[in-house]
C-alpha cells in the first residue's frame, strides 16, 4: 500500500500534473500533497479531453471496476541507489554490504531511468539504498528528478559521517519526504537491528528536522520491537515529526534468515490496527502502513469504501509501485526478486502479456480462502514476498493473514507449510 492519500473527492486545489487512466484519471495534487483518483465525469469538469483509451467498450463501467485494470504505469518507483552500507542489520531486506553490489548503477544509468519513468507517468521516487546518503551524486539525482516532474523522496540510516549529514542537509529541500529508519527507541533499536545505532540515527533526526520539516520515521515491526512501538510513537512526537511508516518485516535479504526469529506473531498481527490507531490518536500522528499489512486491516472489517477512499491496497507491486535493485534490474517491489528487464526498460516490459507473473495475474491465482474473501479485489491476497518465503509459491494465500490462519485451521491445512506455527 503505503498509504497514499487519494480519493475520488474535491480536486480543486493546485493540480501539479494530471496523468489519464481507463477509469478516468490521476491528478497530483501540490497542496495537500495527494495523488487523487478522478472518474471521468470529474476529469471533464477539470477541464480535460477525453482520452482514447476511454474507449466505448468499457463506457458506462462503473469507475470502481475500471480501476481493477493494471494502471498505465507504477504511481512511485522504489530505487535502490546503491547496495553499499556499512552498518551490516542483522535483518538488512536487501543484504547490503560495505562493498555494494557487483555492476551497480551510477548517476548517469540512474538519470536515464528516472527519464524512463517520467515518460511512463511516473510522480513519485523513494530513494533508497544500501545508504544512498552516502553517494556524492545522490543530490544530483535528487535534483534531475525534480526538474522532470518527478517528487523525490528518501529513506537514510542516519548512519554515517558528520560530514556526510551535512551534505545532506544540504539537499534536504529537494526531497518531498525523507524518513530516517528508527525501528526502535534506545535499547529497542538494536533488538531489531542487531546493533544500538540509536543515538546516532537521532542524531540524523535532529539535524534534519532543524532544514526541513518533511521529516519522518519508518519503522520495521518485529515481535521484539511489537510492544515498545508506543514508545516509537512518543518520540516521533517529541521530535515533532511528520509521519510514522510501520514496515511488516519481510523475508528478503538477510531478512530470510532471521524471519522466524523476528516477524511478529499471529496475536500480534491481530492487535496490531487497534493499537496503532490508539496511538496515532493520542499522538496526533499521520501513520502509514506497508502494503503487506492489508490483511491485518482487513482483520477487522474495515468498510470497503472507507479502505478505498484512503487508498488501503493490498500488494501492489508490479502495478501501483515498482523497484529497481542496485543494478538497474527492475523488480515488482522493493522486496521483491528481479524480472528480466532493468528500469530503464519499463517502457516495453510494462504492457507486455507477462510482466510481473504472479504480481498482476492475483484474481486468477487466488485460492482459498482469498478466493471468495470479500476483500481479495483490495487486499489482493496478501504479501507475495512472504507466500514465496513460507510456501515456495508466490501466488499462495498470506500465511500470516488471520483469515487464512482461521480457515486452514477450520480445514485441517497447516497454517504453515515450510515453517513451525506459532
Ligand atoms: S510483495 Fe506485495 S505486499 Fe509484499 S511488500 Fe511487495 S508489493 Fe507489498
Ligand atoms: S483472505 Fe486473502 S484476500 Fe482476504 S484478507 Fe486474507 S490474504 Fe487478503
Amino acid at each position: 500500500m503505503y498509504v497514499w492519500p487519494f480519493a475520488n473527492r474535491s480536486a480543486s486545489s493546485r493540480p501539479r500534473a494530471f496523468r489519464y487512466e481507463r477509469f478516468g484519471g490521476i491528478v497530483h495534487l501540490e497542496r495537500p500533497r495527494a495523488l487523487v483518483f478522478v472518474d471521468r465525469d470529474r476529469a471533464r469538469r477539470l477541464g480535460y479531453d477525453d482520452a482514447p483509451n476511454w474507449s466505448d467498450d468499457s463506457a458506462g463501467a462503473p469507475a470502481e471496476a475500471l480501476m481493477e485494470h493494471v494502471l498505465s504505469g507504477p504511481l512511485e518507483a522504489h530505487l535502490q541507489l546503491t547496495n553499499r552500507c556499512n552498518a551490516g542489520c542483522q535483518g538488512c531486506y536487501t543484504g547490503a554490504t560495505p562493498e555494494g553490489a557487483k555492476n551497480e548503477y551510477g548517476e548517469s544509468d540512474w538519470k536515464r531511468s528516472i527519464d524512463a519513468l517520467a515518460r511512463r507517468g511516473v510522480f513519485h521516487l523513494a530513494l533508497g539504498g544500501g545508504e544512498s546518503a552516502i553517494l556524492p551524486w545522490l543530490g544530483d539525482v535528487a535534483a534531475y528528478a525534480r526538474a522532470q516532474g518527478l517528487v523525490p523522496n528518501l529513506t537514510t540510516s542516519g548512519l554515517y559521517s558528520d560530514e556526510e549529514l551535512a551534505r545532506l542537509c544540504g539537499w534536504a529541500p529537494l526531497f518531498g519526504q525523507i524518513n530516517v529508519s528508527i525501528d526502535g527507541v534506545g535499547e529497542d533499536y538494536a533488538k531489531v537491528r542487531g546493533f544500538d545505532g540509536f543515538a546516532q540515527a537521532d542524531r540524523a533526526v535532529v539535524a534534519l528536522r532543524r532544514v526541513t520539516r518533511h521529516v519522518g520515521i519508518n519503522c520495521v515491526v518485529t515481535r521484539a520491537s511489537f510492544d515498545a512501538l508506543a514508545r516509537v510513537f512518543a518520540y516521533a512526537k517529541k521530535r515533532r515529526l511528520r509521519e510514522v511508516e510501520l514496515l511488516r518485516f519481510k523475508p528478503s535479504g538477510r531478512g530470510s534468515k532471521v524471519y522466524e526469529q523476528l516477524r511478529c506473531t499471529d496475536a500480534q498481527h491481530r492487535a496490531m490496527l487497534p493499537m496503532v490507531l490508539g496511538l496515532a490518536r493520542r499522538h496526533r500522528l499521520r501513520v502509514r502502513l506497508d502494503c503487506s499489512y492489508t490483511p491485518m486491516v482487513t482483520h477487522h472489517k474495515v468498510d470497503q469504501r472507507l479502505m478505498r477512499w484512503l487508498a488501503i491496497y493490498g500488494c501492489a507491486g508490479g502495478d501501483l509501485l515498482v523497484g529497481a535493485k542496485a543494478s538497474g534490474a527492475l523488480t515488482a517491489c522493493s522486496f521483491a526478486a528481479p524480472v528480466e528487464a532493468k528500469v530503464d526498460e519499463i517502457e516495453g516490459y510494462w504492457d507486455s502479456p507477462d510482466a510481473f507473473g504472479p504480481f498482476r495475474r492475483w484474481r486468477e491465482a487466488a485460492a482459498e480462502p482469498c478466493r471468495s474473501c470479500e476483500y481479495l479485489t483490495l487486499c489482493r491476497g496478501g504479501c507475495r514476498v512472504v507466500s514465496a518465503h513460507v510456501s515456495g509459491d508466490p501466488a499462495a494465500p498470506d500465511p500470516e493473514c488471520p483469515r487464512v490462519i482461521d480457515w486452514r485451521a477450520t480445514h485441517g491445512t497447516p497454517a504453515r507449510t515450510h515453517l513451525p506455527i506459532v
